[in-house]
């Protein structure tokens, strides 16, 4: 069925509008309170943040309420999407062994309840990194009995059932991988490494291989140069493959020689890409300028969980 057309007062093409609209205004970190003390914490224990790595628009309402996102596996990327700020190369170190007990540490300092950790792509190591998220997951585990653990992980190319089997051993309640765009700009933003549809399998294998009930989740973003309808086929193809709960956001070009933004997407957009996720059945749908996989995971896992239908941003 044909979705009801979205609100046409929105989209703005970013040559008509090339400074950020007031939606995406966000306030700086105050001086003071939880902010710095993450950032002592995070860098006292030599951990990353995919919050400062990607240069996260969120940074300081996330980080000034005492939440972060971790990210493990070092700080090079061996992939180079083309919106993605993380450096990309080739990583000099292995995976530290020690980081899944800074990072159990520190996320116990901040009295997490649920934590969220996701990593750069190691295609150079030959469990692309599964063992060390299963590592990370057990020490939290250890260390928090009663926190849940939200994994977004790279694809795991060419070793995805033996990755699936690993971490899904260690029972994280959430196991996330992004999708990011739609299927006509998928290869395009994510080089040939990256598939579509392999995307769409590794999160339907994931509730296949769980033994429990994991929740998977999945994000988009938006102002690449899909359409709205181009946005809906990929929720809808996510559902199919059995995703419980989705993040949309706006794509902010992290500098000149990443992917062109090509558009401001309306708030009123966003509700009704929303509307549109909360038909198709997902558990959660969060959709709006500022929404990033990360964003207020505990409240994206908590409606899904208790079925409260999309109780969405
Ligand atoms: S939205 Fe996620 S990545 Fe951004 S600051 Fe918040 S926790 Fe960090």
């Amino acid at each position: 069925m044909t979705p009801p057309a979205p609100p046409t007062s929105g989209s703005l093409p970013v040559a008509e509008r090339p400074r950020r609209p007031e939606w995406m205004k966000v306030r700086a970190p105050s001086a003071d309170g939880a902010y710095y003390d993450v950032k002592k914490l995070v860098e006292g224990l030599s951990l990353n943040t995919i919050c400062e790595e990607a240069r996260c628009p969120n940074i300081a309402e996330c980080w000034g309420k005492g939440t972060a996102t971790f990210q493990i596996l070092g700080d090079t990327c061996t992939r180079a999407c083309r919106y993605c700020y993380v450096n990309s190369g080739k990583p000099e170190h292995a995976p530290d062994p020690l980081e899944p007990l800074r990072l159990a540490q520190a996320a116990a300092q901040m009295k997490l309840k649920h934590v969220v950790v996701t990593s750069v792509d190691r295609d150079d190591v030959p469990d692309k990194g599964a063992g060390h998220y299963a590592a990370v997951v057990r020490a939290l585990k250890a260390k928090l009995p009663d926190c849940t653990v939200e994994l977004l992980t790279p694809d795991f190319l060419d070793v995805e059932e033996a990755a699936l089997a690993t971490i899904l051993e260690t029972h994280p309640e959430v196991f996330s991988h992004n999708i990011e765009t739609v299927r006509r700009l998928h290869a395009k933003m994510r080089g040939s490494r990256a598939s579509y549809d392999g995307a769409l399998d590794l999160l339907a294998r994931a509730k296949e291989v769980a033994d429990y009930p994991v929740l998977t989740k999945s994000g988009i973003i938006a102002g690449l140069g899909e359409t709205n309808d181009e946005i809906v086929e990929t929720l809808a193809d996510l559902r199919a493959h059995g995703v419980d709960v989705v993040t949309i956001g706006q794509y902010l070009q992290p500098s000149p020689k990443h992917a062109t933004i090509d558009r401001w997407v309306h708030p009123d957009e966003f509700r009704w890409l929303r509307e549109q996720g909360e038909a198709l059945g997902f558990g959660s749908v969060f959709s709006g300028p500022l929404v990033r996989s990360s964003y207020r995971a505990d409240e994206q896992k908590h409606a899904a969980d208790t079925g409260r239908g999309a109780v969405s941003y």
